[in-house]
């Protein structure tokens, strides 16, 4: 467990539980994340698989990973490979159980014909349109279909037909005879069964029916023996459809329990949206740095556990879960405070020369200030300098209030000596290009008496520095919901993405792939996996050190 992590609270899904166990009704706990292969998965999926593998693994049960895959038409293998390495990537082991719902076709075709059988299935031969005015509304009853009386036989050889091909899309589908009056939508004699002519991911041609998510998803889970199937909110009105089906086709009830969805604050989640924002190239790809994609947040630097971390901080419950951005980008902060080595690297350059240094030293500098086993890295110190040039005024406030450079003051150089500001030099245009300095000789590693020197600022070496592409990501939307805006492509933050540059510390050039490190004083900033090469890193910035969107509001 890392550092950031909050040991468990209680959750009313936990409490549900341990009373299943305490009672004797159930045994064992046997849980599931069961995602649609349609798209990548996003920050409210990590929410459900925290959930699921995590209380598996608290009730020493299991948790499984199903794809439900009854959608021919938007599925596809690329979503499984990075659904697989996202589960994975976020601490989770499924172990030997992976399954498919596709695995589990024929069952769901006998298990359809045993409700035909039992006068509980018909094949209805009404269009779309006759179908959708004869469902009712919510405050009317729906209208039995014509084709509702059909015999079992006659019922049982359409829909082998249906099986077989023999029919185009749409022109029949399978529904089961429950009520079309029932008060509860789902109901009223839902769709089973419908034909479609289309190749699946997994199984080919093999079929052209394909079960509906709803005659799938309880089976599903019956047949993998799953304990508590945990899912959100919306499916609480199926729950009786599933439990008809289970009940009437006499096999293993596991017991349905809903809970909120998360929504985050400057993001979309509908799959839909996020697989717009891809084809229409407003990013760069699933697994952009700006995406509340598992994948995008981990290019980014997001670290598996402040994901878990925040999974756990906002807990589970049954009202609408709002939670603002600033609570993930926290988590991220206090995980990467911890583990991050720290760096110097400067994005807005203004070059120092100290006037009384004219040599070369290799200084030791700590990688991790509260960690003294994590080491040190040479830091090389030189004449001429590169700080950041928001640490320089030319008429500073009193001393009191600003603590970095100004004419005649005092900062020390991080892991350095103590400078004072001698002189500065403008250009012809009136903009300063240069600040001279002389060091302190005796200050390096310490203050020397009596000497008030408050304010610390970074540098690196011009003669040393290396200059790398830094890519400034920000919010990807910048507003609060930007699911209420008219068009939601509308919120989009045209600052989300600035690509720059960086004079780092040349240990940075040996950084790998995916390493973190906070650049003292500007924020986090991660290898980019994709885009960097060896002794060539691209970095991403992660996160800020502050929160600067709260006061922006
Ligand atoms: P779509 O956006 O297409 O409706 P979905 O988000 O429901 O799809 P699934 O692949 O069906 O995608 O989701 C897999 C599991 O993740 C489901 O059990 C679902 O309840 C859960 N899940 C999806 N979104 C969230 C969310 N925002 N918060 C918590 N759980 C979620
Ligand atoms: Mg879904």
């Amino acid at each position: 467990m890392s550092t950031t992590e909050t040991p468990s609270s209680s959750n009313f899904i936990r409490s549900i539980i341990s009373d299943d166990l305490a009672s004797g009704r159930r045994q064992q706990v046997i849980t599931r994340f069961p995602p649609e292969p349609n798209g990548y998965l996003h920050i409210g999926h990590a929410k459900s698989i925290c959930l699921n593998f995590g209380l598996a693994t608290e009730y020493g049960g299991r948790c499984h990973l199903r794809f439900d895959d009854t959608n021919p038409v938007k599925e596809e293998d690329e979503y499984v490979e990075a659904i697989k390495q996202d589960v994975a990537w976020l601490g989770f082991d499924w172990g030997e159980h992976l399954y498919f719902a596709s695995d589990y076709f024929d069952q769901l075709y006998q298990w359809a014909l045993k409700l035909i059988k039992k006068g509980k299935a018909y094949v209805d031969s009404q269009n779309a349109e006759e179908m959708r005015v004869n469902r009712g509304t919510l405050t009317q009853p729906g209208v039995d279909s014509p084709y509702r009386e059909r015999s079992v036989e006659e019922n049982l050889e359409l829909f082998e037909k249906m099986k077989n091909g023999d029919f185009p899309d749409g022109s029949h589908i399978l529904r089961a005879k429950i009520d079309m009056a029932a008060p509860n939508m789902n109901l009223r004699d839902p769709a089973m069964y419908r034909i479609l002519h289309a190749a699946h991911h997994r199984t080919g041609e093999k079929w052209c029916i394909y079960p509906m998510y709803d005659f799938a998803h309880g089976q599903e889970d019956s047949i993998e023996g799953v304990t508590h199937s945990i899912c959100t909110l919306e499916f609480e009105d199926h729950r009786p459809l599933y439990e008809w089906f289970l009940q009437e086709l006499e096999i293993f009830a596991p017991q349905q329990i809903e809970f909120a969805r998360l929504n985050l604050s400057y993001t979309v989640m509908s799959k839909r949206k996020l697989l717009q924002l891809v084809s229409e190239k407003h990013v760069a790809g699933w697994d952009d740095p700006r995406m509340p994609t598992i994948s995008g947040m981990r290019r980014r630097g997001y670290p598996a556990a402040a994901i878990r971390s925040f999974c756990e901080r906002i807990g589970v419950g049954r009202s609408a879960n709002w939670i603002d951005l600033s609570v993930l980008e926290d988590c991220v902060r206090e995980e990467l405070n911890a583990t991050a080595f720290r760096r110097q690297a400067v994005l807005k350059p203004l070059k120092v020369t100290i006037s009384n240094y004219d040599q070369v030293e290799l200084l030791e500098a700590p990688n991790h200030p509260q960690q003294p086993e994590a080491g040190n890295r040479e830091l090389p110190m030189s004449r001429e300098l590169w700080i950041d040039r928001d640490d320089f005024m030319e008429n500073p406030p009193p001393p009191k209030k600003y603590f970095r450079l100004g004419p005649g003051r005092e900062v020390r150089l991080r892991n350095s000596y103590i400078i004072k500001c001698d002189e500065f030099i403008k250009d012809e245009k009136g903009e300063i290009v240069e600040l001279i300095c002389s060091a302190d000789l005796a200050t390096l590693g310490k203050n020397p008496e009596g000497r008030k020197v408050k304010g610390i600022i970074h540098w690196v070496s011009a003669e040393h520095a290396v200059k790398v592409p830094v890519r400034v990501y920000d919010r990807l939307f910048d507003q609060e919901n930007p699911d209420k805006a008219e068009n939601y492509l509308a919120a989009l933050n045209p600052e989300s993405l600035q690509v720059t540059e960086a004079l780092v510390e040349p240990s940075l050039l040996q950084a790998g792939p995916g390493e973190t490190f906070q650049f003292e004083r500007v924020g986090y900033f991660t290898v980019d996996a994709k885009d960097s090469q060896a002794g060539k890193p691209v970095f991403n910035r992660t996160v800020t050190l502050r929160d600067t969107w709260a006061k922006v509001k």
